[in-house]
């Protein structure tokens, strides 16, 4: 059978000569017949005894062997009348599905990511930190909320580049993730090739691309707020902790990596600086600074959307 529906992403037919060989065990791909599960048998080739002809053997999918042979026959013959109008209707209603998703649990989604796992912590701590700075409690949500304004204004306006640059940004994520000497510590590495087993780089993509589009809507952007706040707490501890160790942007992911694992510690006065640069680059409207801030906040959101184990979190879900 060329086709199976995977209950993960919401009926959406696979096909196997497309199917990823690492993801296609967490995809939960079924029969589109009789719904029973079915599994992947790779390309091939086959050689025969007698004659020793070579023939090539398509991927393919296959009803479990103990199944009746008539009732498999059938599966067969409807599977090959599938066509073209029913892989688009399909894909359509799992469009659909993951929409409604969204609309219901976008952020409880989010917040199965690694990334956003003591979001808590990072609003207290941007919140304190702003306070600190601005003296009072007035004008810090003032400077809080003109970083809100000023980050949701850059992130809609480069919405398009954002998307159309997808592709990219996620196989570079993928690239770094691989990279030994950028992932130090040993739980966020069995996250993240955890992660990358598991997912199926192709779907994962158009689905961070729906994300995006969706946090962009009027509706979700306080839930884009929040990421927003995370990456700003991010971006203080990463800029404090840079300073301190006096290393460039480029060393941004080892930095985190050595923080999380307590190799080294924020010192507090270097934070407390780097919010006081902050509220004075939004106060005097620094373009040069603000730019970084932008830059550093909006890689730091995309990589939360990208990390978020979606399909997981859509048989979860729904
Ligand atoms: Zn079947």
């Amino acid at each position: 059978m060329q086709y199976a529906a995977s209950i993960k992403y919401g009926g959406l037919l696979v096909n196997a000569s497309e199917c990823d060989y690492e993801a296609f065990r967490n995809l939960g791909l079924t029969c589109p017949h009789c719904h029973e599960s079915v599994f992947l048998v790779q390309g091939h080739e086959r050689h025969y005894q007698k004659t020793s002809k070579v023939t090539e053997v398509a991927s393919h999918f296959c009803h479990r062997p103990d199944k009746n042979k008539d009732a498999i026959a059938l599966c067969e013959l409807r599977s090959r009348q599938i066509t073209s109008t029913e892989i688009q209707r399909r894909e359509t209603k799992s469009k659909n599905q993951r929409l409604q998703l969204f609309n219901r649990h976008l952020w409880n989604i989010l917040l199965t990511c690694y990334k956003l796992k003591d979001f808590e912590n990072k609003q207290q701590s941007l919140d304190s930190g702003f306070r600190s700075v601005c003296k009072s409690e007035s004008n810090a949500t003032v400077v809080k909320n003109a970083y809100k304004d000023f980050l949701i204004g850059h992130i809609s306006s480069y919405s398009g580049s954002i998307i159309s640059e997808a592709d990219f940004f996620f196989s570079d994520l993928m690239n770094k993730i691989s990279d030994d000497k950028l992932v130090l510590q040993e739980d966020l590495k069995a996250i993240l090739i955890l992660w990358r087993q598991q997912i199926d780089a192709k779907m994962q993509v158009e689905i961070y691309k729906e994300a995006v589009t969706c946090l962009l809507q009027k509706k979700h952007l306080p839930i884009l707020e929040k990421l927003m706040v995370a990456s700003l707490s991010n971006f203080v501890t990463i800029t404090a902790l840079s300073v301190d160790l006096n290393l460039g942007d480029s060393d941004r992911l080892q930095i985190y990596n050595s923080f999380f694992t307590g190799e080294i510690s924020l010192n507090k006065e270097t934070e407390l600086d780097v919010y006081q640069t902050l509220v004075e680059a939004i106060v005097t409207q620094d373009s040069e600074r603000l730019s970084a801030v932008y830059h550093f906040v909006r890689d730091d959101v995309l990589e939360t959307i990208a990390f978020t184990p979606w399909a997981e979190s859509f048989a979860k879900f729904s």
